[in-house]
């Protein structure tokens, strides 16, 4: 390990992140490589981002090939690959319209603000409150952070934007009451993911989507890391067979290059005028580009099916292991937690052995490896964090 490069980072960075102390080189497939040849399965996939792994040729050359003809001219413009891509999230999602951005947090934001002007022309001036769910997460933006509930990531930065009202995981009987005229939205995750990969039930959802209904308020789906096949399904929500006003896309969708999306609609669609909301880079022709790609691929290779089986197949494992406890997740987004509240040092054994997985505290593991991962892979990390779990407990 280039104990240089890390020290240089540490001069000139801002101290934002917790690094682990690994150079990263390059990558094949599900695998990445350091800077001394050492090879990493990887079920991190940069957060739930390299849905195809790394360096996947028909990736590789798509997005190349672009380069070399045209990457960007703002959205002062039109151009085909923005078009086609919004044509096949609007066909696979059945949502109604796009809007393209570069994030997670920039999606979220584009939907909360969406949500604020629909309140107001739709049922009044007073229409501007917004409900969010504990333990949930939507970006660090000041926007997307209101909506967030970890008062470690709020507190600093207050006074956040008024109005956004934390509730209680799955507590209807508040969300219900809440739901007045002075409501415009609800944003939650289908699967909540940095709080610790805390499904949803099918029939929540669906349970979700009639209370928004009747009290006439719009459902944010956050799907920027359950979304573009990561649980099996091209979206979450068609777990439940039920459709959300807005869909914050982001994670997953780009393979690795930066794109968000938020998809609208109904009348979450129409609300926007030009002026509105914006973004210099978004939908340019790379990202774009890059995006197709990853939705061709996880239909040509049929990843949702192998996404599912895959999936069951680590649960199953894991399930059997007496050192965790409350496996869960739907598709390749899983979430365990270490009986002996070692997450953190097993996270580093398990580097140490060459495999990759997160730890989204002390308690939990999140595996989120790339959608192409194959049973062999899987049975060979799941080895490793076998390993892993034995070493000592502190
Ligand atoms: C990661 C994440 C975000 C934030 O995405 P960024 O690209 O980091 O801004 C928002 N919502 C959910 C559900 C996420 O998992």
């Amino acid at each position: 390990m280039d104990s240089t490069l890390i020290s240089r980072a540490d001069a000139v960075l801002l101290n934002t992140y917790r690094r682990q102390p690994v150079v990263f080189v390059r990558g094949e497939g599900s695998c990445l490589f350091d800077d001394a040849g050492r090879r990493y399965l990887d079920f991190v996939a940069g957060v739930a981002v390299n849905a195809l792994g790394v360096n996947h040729p028909a990736w590789v050359r798509a997005i190349s090939a672009q380069a070399a003809e045209l990457h960007h001219t703002s959205n002062l413009y039109y151009t085909t690959p923005m078009v086609e891509l919004a044509e096949r999230l609007v066909t696979l999602s059945g949502m109604d319209r796009v809007f393209f951005c570069n994030s997670g947090a920039e999606a979220n934001e584009a939907a909360l603000k969406i949500a604020r002007k629909w309140g107001k022309v739709m049922k009044g001036p007073r229409c501007t409150r917004i409900i969010s769910l504990s333990r949930g997460f939507h970006g660090r933006t000041l926007g997307a952070l209101s909506a967030t509930a970890n008062p470690h990531y709020c507190e600093p930065f207050t006074p956040l934007v008024p109005d956004i009202e934390q509730i209680s995981f799955h507590d209807l009987a508040t969300l219900d009451r809440r739901m007045d005229e002075e409501c415009c939205a609800l944003i939650m995750e289908p699967i909540q993911g940095e709080g610790g990969v805390y499904p949803t039930d099918p029939r929540c959802l669906q349970g979700i989507r009639s209370l928004c209904d009747e009290r006439r308020v719009l459902w944010i789906a956050d799907e920027v890391q359950t979304g573009v096949g990561r649980t099996g399904r091209w979206f979450d929500v068609h777990h439940a067979g039920v459709l959300p006003d807005l869909m914050p896309l982001a994670k997953g969708l780009g393979g690795g290059f930066p794109i968000g999306a938020c998809l609208a609609r109904g009348e979450a669609a129409t609300v926007l005028q030009p002026g509105d909301h914006g973004s210099t880079f978004a939908g340019n022709l790379l990202a774009a580009r890059a995006a197709l790609t990853v939705l061709e691929i996880i239909e040509r290779d049929h990843l949702l099916e192998q996404v599912s089986r895959v999936g069951e197949l680590i649960r199953s494992r894991l399930q059997q292991e007496p050192l965790l406890t409350n496996v869960r997740g739907r598709g390749l987004m899983i979430g365990t937690d270490c009986a002996r509240g070692d997450a953190r040092n097993v996270v580093t054994r398990a580097r140490e052995q060459g495999l990759l997985v997160n730890a989204t505290s002390d308690q939990t593991i999140r595996l989120v490896p790339p959608l192409i991962l194959t049973e062999a892979e899987a049975l060979e990390g799941i080895e490793i964090l076998r390993g892993a779990l034995a070493g000592p407990a502190s």
